[in-house]
């Protein structure tokens, strides 16, 4: 950075507007004053003991994904310009504004003799799952298998079959929900862990997020129909997961049962049964007639064993997510197997991007748990929303820790999508209302559960018409407070509590302020509600019935009734009272009238059919010729409903 040399000579050879304009003089000012101070920073450096560059403090430069030039100026304790002539000379022409990449950073960084320490955003993510156990705190813990196989081979009846081998089902109940996994208990105090998600696709899914849980493939294949492609695609899969396979050759209660052709037929994918040397284990099984499952098990726990399977259970849990779903009366509800630790009610945890305080642990008997240790498949409710099954599942230790990291994933996930989210749905509303007309329903949301509140929201998107729908102006849990209800005023939206209940405060101030809460602790009463109120919103349509046509032979005026015309009924019939309209020369002169006064001779009557001769008066139309049509018609309003 020696530029210690006079600026003036650099200056003087350069073409400046002034210099063309002739203004050397003012060139020469401007050049001084920046020249001079210049020099005097140089002066004030030598006092100090050194030039600029010797000045230079070497730090520890904290270098982030992005960074602006002037940022990393201020990091570096540099001025910006320095940053921007040394980019310049590598080629590179940016302002102080201009962001960076933090590969670019490192090396201005480097080059002006800083360390640089790299953060990254992806930094909140670390110890999310931690360190791996050491081993004196292991204690074994069950397999868990996972059963696969071609279609129609047997795996949900194996799967079913294999449910009555729980000995626990006598005393307690057997297994009723259907969780995503279960766990048999054996007599012999072992338990075995089945995923309940049969078909390849769930098993990929997991293994693709490199979460994979499975210790055992059951691979089942019936004998009576062999190897078959979806055995041949469960082989590759357990290898690929490194999981060991255990054969179960079904359906031996089948006249046209062959189970030396089925363990011919996998030597050909490289799996050697027990029988012909190898190592796999092979099990004749009937998942119908319940033969052979004990065999079954045996072999499961055999090779468990070889497996040593072990976890630690006394540290904070994680794991992986089995599957997610909203249910309508519980929110979120997550089937999570626990990987290692024990997972307890009123842990924090965080699963993708969407987190919760475990407020109950079930079981697939539908049990309450207080807690649930290695290989222990638990429904848990508290979650704010539904994780991607395969996900992993870690406990944090406090509420910000899952906010940090629910709030990074989100925005990479948004990121990932690309556009801006909210933007373009924006946009989107606002064209959509351009081009119809939309009458919208305001309304907030509260409810007891995140997952309430979103089930609430989707449900409500699905009423939806073309011409009315509801628009959420807040939706979230938690009671109703003072600052929801201000905002229903703001909005004129009444405010729908699921399960929650408007605070004292918010009460007294919904009152005064005539803003409407309504409590639901059914879904369906509040979708069906909003229902009724959104149909309500529905314009109705008009029906119209024809009755007939008169054609006007004659008009005259008579005092205090008016105009009246003397008609002849050429179709169907004319009713006092109906809606008429009134047809001149093809063109509709009057669109809707009423048929008000209905003559035949000097009598009114009600109703003149088709033939006859009759006087009509309408109201409000005066203007009636003779030649017109008299189109009679009733009109009907009918109700639209969503
Ligand atoms: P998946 O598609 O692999 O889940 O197969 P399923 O469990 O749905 O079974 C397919 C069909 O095979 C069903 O009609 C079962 O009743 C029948 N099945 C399953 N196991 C046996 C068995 O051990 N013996 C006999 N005879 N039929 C079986």
């Amino acid at each position: 950075m020696s530029r210690a040399k006079g600026a003036p000579t650099r200056r003087e050879g350069r073409l400046t507007i002034q210099t063309v304009a002739g203004d050397a003089e003012g060139a020469e000012r401007m050049r001084s004053l920046a020249s001079v101070r210049r020099a005097r920073e140089r002066e004030r450096e030598k006092r100090k003991g050194g030039t600029v560059e010797q000045a230079r403090v070497a730090r520890e430069v904290i270098i982030p994904d992005v960074i602006t030039v002037g940022d990393l100026a201020n990091r570096m304790a540099t001025r910006g310009v320095e940053i921007i002539k040394f980019l310049m000379r590598q080629g590179v022409m940016l302002k102080i504004n201009d962001v960076i990449d933090n590969d670019t950073a490192e090396l201005v960084a480097t080059e002006f003799g800083h360390t640089v320490r790299r953060v990254s955003e992806a930094d909140v993510e670390e110890g999310f799952i931690g360190a791996e156990d050491v081993d004196d705190y292991l204690v074994a813990r069950p397999p868990v298998v996972t059963v696969m196989g071609h279609v129609d081979h047997g795996k949900t009846s194996l799967l079913d079959a294999l449910r009555s081998a729980d000995v626990v089902s006598g005393e307690h109940g057997g297994i009723t929900q259907h969780i995503g996994a279960y766990q048999v208990r054996l007599e012999g105090g072992q338990a075995v862990t089945f995923l309940d998600t049969p078909g390849h696709a769930a098993f990929s899914a997991m293994r693709m997020r490199g979460a994979n849980v499975t210790d055992i493939v059951v691979l089942v294949v019936a004998a009576d129909d062999g190897v078959m492609p979806q055995t041949v695609e469960a082989i590759n899969h357990a290898k690929a997961a490194g999981a060991p396979i255990i054969v179960a050759i079904n359906k031996i209660d089948k006249p046209g049962a062959d189970p030396t052709r089925v363990i011919n037929e996998l030597l050909q994918h490289e799996i050697v049964v027990e029988s012909l040397g190898g190592d796999t284990q092979a099990i004749q099984v009937s998942a119908k007639e319940k033969m052979g499952l004990d065999d079954l098990i045996e072999a499961i726990l055999l090779q468990a064993e070889v497996l040593d399977l072990k976890a630690n259970p006394d540290r904070t849990a994680d794991g992986m997510v089995i599957e997610a779903k909203l249910d309508r009366g519980r929110g979120a509800v997550s089937t999570v197997l626990v990987k290692r630790g024990t997972l307890k009610r009123g842990d924090i945890v965080v699963a993708g991007d969407t987190f919760g305080r475990v407020r109950a642990l079930l079981n697939e008997r539908g049990e309450q748990l207080s807690e649930a240790g290695p290989s222990v498949p638990v429904e848990i409710l508290g979650m704010d929303g539904t994780p991607s099954p395969g996900e992993p599942f870690a406990v944090v230790e406090n509420e910000a820790r899952a906010r940090e990291l629910t709030d990074y994933r989100t925005r990479l996930k948004r990121e990932k999508a690309g556009s801006p989210i909210q933007g373009a749905s924006l946009a989107d509303m606002m064209a959509k209302l351009a081009d119809k007309k939309v009458s919208e329903l305001p309304v907030i949301i509260k409810a007891d559960v995140q997952g309430s509140a979103e089930a609430i929201v989707g449900s409500l998107d699905k009423l939806a018409h073309e011409e009315v729908r509801a628009r959420i102006i807040l939706s979230g849990a938690g009671a109703i407070s003072e600052s929801d209800v201000m905002l229903a005023k703001g909005a004129g939206s009444p405010i729908l509590g699921f399960n929650v209940r408007a605070s004292k405060q918010a009460q007294v101030l919904a009152e005064r302020e005539g803003v409407e809460i309504r409590y639901y602790s059914i879904i369906y009463d509040l979708i069906d509600d909003m229902k009724g109120v959104l149909s309500g919103m529905l314009a109705p349509i008009q029906r119209e019935t024809f009755l007939g046509n008169a054609e006007v032979l004659q008009a005259f005026d008579i005092s205090k009734i008016g105009r009246v015309a003397g008609c002849r009924v050429s179709e169907g019939v004319v009713r006092k009272g109906a809606r008429v309209r009134i047809i001149r020369a093809d063109i509709v002169v009057l669109e809707l009238g009423t048929l008000q006064t209905l003559k035949r001779f000097k009598d009114e009557v009600n109703e003149v059919p088709s033939g006859q001769e009759c006087g009509m008066a309408f109201q409000g139309f005066q203007d009636i010729k003779a030649g017109d049509t008299i189109e009679c018609f009733t009109l009907e309003e009918v109700r639209r409903t969503l």
